[in-house]
């Protein structure tokens, strides 16, 4: 099964007027769940990079067999109050609400290359915030990739300076 054919929608989550990309269907499906893993490993393996950072929580669904199957390290950013060791911390818009993410001060040595990874890129805010968080730390990124892209909403306009790879536009 394709993972594209795994991806629904739900209306009004988590807000009336929002209609949700629900990918949790690829995860139950073996088959799909691989392809999407091959799908982004040959969109990402050109670039060069030491770590992959993981977006909580979706962004770790994809991040840790990505990190696996390329033998790099996996650095988590979290939520608020999730990490349990001294935190930089960065605020952001979320296409609903906002929010705030944390990362470990010592994830990565300085002057690592980092790519980062989303299930989803919508205003392109979340992965701003950990961009800047990376960078605040001494880090290099080396691209952003996403399961998903809703380029209704420009996201990839405010992250020009980087590589964006997504394997679905919507
Ligand atoms: P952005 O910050 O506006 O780019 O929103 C992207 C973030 O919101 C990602 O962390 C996504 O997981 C989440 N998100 C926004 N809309 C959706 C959706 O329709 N499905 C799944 N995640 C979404």
């Amino acid at each position: 099964m394709n993972y594209q054919d795994c991806i629904r929608e739900i209306p009004d989550f988590p807000k009336k007027g929002i209609l949700f990309k629900d990918i949790t269907p690829i995860f139950k499906n073996p088959e799909a769940f691989h392809n999407l893993i091959e799908d982004l490993y040959n969109k990402v393996k050109e670039l060069d990079f030491d770590y992959i950072a993981g977006i909580e929580a979706r962004g770790f669904l994809v991040g840790v067999p990505l990190a696996l199957k390329m033998n790099k390290g996996f650095i988590p950013i979290r939520k608020k109050g999730k990490l349990p060791g001294e935190v930089i911390r960065a605020e952001y818009e979320l296409e609903y609400g906002s929010n705030t993410l944390e990362m470990h001060k010592d994830a990565f040595e300085p002057g690592s290359k980092i790519l980062i990874i989303d299930d989803l890129l919508a205003t392109g805010g979340t992965v701003s915030a950990s961009i800047e968080m990376i960078e605040n730390l001494n880090g290099q990124v080396a691209g952003l990739a996403f399961i998903l892209e809703l380029t209704f909403l420009n996201g990839r306009e405010r992250l020009s300076k980087f590589p964006v790879i997504s394997l679905i536009k919507d």
